[in-house]
């Protein structure tokens, strides 16, 4: 198949196209570089299955593929926040765009949500049916509700026009390629700790998260892209090991056997206190589970920033 990944050349879109390569289809990236880099890709650039085009999902796109997956948007809050008009943008009208393309073209398109769209949750684990606890006008809205929305408009063209629609709702996921800059918890501690940097705790650090390793949830990507038992979503997909961010500095002092110190520091606004996935649905049916531990997933993510440094 030829397949279309928006913001390919990402963290998790860069993987994927990897994936989806190693599977035998042909990629076709489409990326305005907000976030992503060359870098994520250029090992793909010499492959003849392998294409990209640097375009804003803002904008129409008209290109013959086989099937989509959505994955443009920035991810993290220094990002999402850096121009929040825009992040509504992309969610709103890139799903527009994108829904149109397929429904054009008659093509099976997969929406990367997000578990932000529970918001700060009053339900623990959050499990799919929960409908969420965002503000509306906060500073983290642009993504959340950009988000939300944008699951509106999959589940509005999957009931009107009858498109074939899967979408993810992904919780915390890390790995190599993530952005160095880009703020997130776990780029900010192995960073940090490899440079022998205090570590930046927000709050006490008592908040929790769940942290999924970008191979698994791209093996569940692709399953649920995949199965035929029109299973559309939302499914939930992370790894439901849920740590304190004083455990999960605690563990990237341990893999990198760095002397660091914690530095506490304020805890930003709606700041979400805990999150963990119930992934029952993407088990029973998808036959998904993650498989990498905490520390395994660490270790590969330090080996990539410790090259990172060494460039
Ligand atoms: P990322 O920032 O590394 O990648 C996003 C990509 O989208 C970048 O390459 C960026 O340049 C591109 N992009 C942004 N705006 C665009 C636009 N208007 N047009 C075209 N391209 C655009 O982030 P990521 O972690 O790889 O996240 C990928 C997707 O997964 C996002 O939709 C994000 O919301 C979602 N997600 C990620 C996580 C996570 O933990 N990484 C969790 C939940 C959801
Ligand atoms: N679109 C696109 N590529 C296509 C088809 C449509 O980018 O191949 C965009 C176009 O901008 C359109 C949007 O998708 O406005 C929604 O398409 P749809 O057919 O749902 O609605 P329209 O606005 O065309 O009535
Ligand atoms: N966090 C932290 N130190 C940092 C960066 C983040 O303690 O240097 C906290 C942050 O306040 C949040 C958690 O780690 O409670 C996860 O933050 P991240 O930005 O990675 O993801 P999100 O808040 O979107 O889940």
């Amino acid at each position: 198949m030829r397949i279309l990944v928006t913001g390919g050349a990402g963290f998790l879109g860069s993987h994927l196209s990897d994936r989806l390569l190693a599977d035998g289809h042909e990629v076709i990236v489409a990326d305005n570089f907000f976030t992503g880099s060359k870098k994520n890709i250029w090992h793909l650039h010499n492959q003849q299955n392998f294409e990209v085009i640097r375009h804003d999902v803002t904008f129409p796109l008209y290109l013959e593929v086989d099937a989509i997956y959505n994955l443009a948007s920035p991810a993290s809050p220094i990002h999402y926040q850096r121009d929040p008009v825009q992040t509504t943008k992309t969610s709103v009208l890139g799903a527009i765009n994108m829904l149109g393309l397929a429904k054009r073209l008659g093509v099976r398109i997969f929406q990367a949500s997000t578990s932000e769209v529970y918001g700060d949750p009053e339900v623990h684990p959050q499990p799919e049916s929960y409908w969420g606890k965002v503000n509306p006008i906060g500073p983290r809205a642009c993504y959340d509700e950009g988000k939300r929305a944008a699951e509106t408009l999959f589940f509005d063209y999957h009931r009107q026009h009858g498109l074939a629609i899967r979408v993810a709702r992904i919780f915390n996921t890390y790995g190599p390629r993530m952005a160095p800059d880009d703020g997130r918890v776990v780029s900010n501690f192995v960073l940090q700790a490899l440079r022998g940097e205090p570590l930046t705790i927000y709050g006490d650090g008592s908040q929790t998260r769940s942290f999924c390793y970008v191979s698994d949830l791209v093996d569940g990507f692709v399953r649920l892209m995949d199965n035929d038992q029109d299973l559309v979503g939302p499914v939930n997909l992370g790894n439901p090991g849920e740590f304190t961010m004083n455990e999960l500095a605690e563990a990237v002092l341990e893999v990198t056997g760095s002397k660091s110190s914690i530095d506490y520091r304020p805890l930003p606004e709606d700041d979400p206190k805990q999150r963990k996935p119930d992934i029952s649905l993407a088990t029973s049916a998808l036959g998904w589970e993650p498989g990498v531990q905490l520390r395994e997933g660490l270790d590969h993510t330090v080996q990539y920033f410790r090259g990172v440094l060494a460039e």
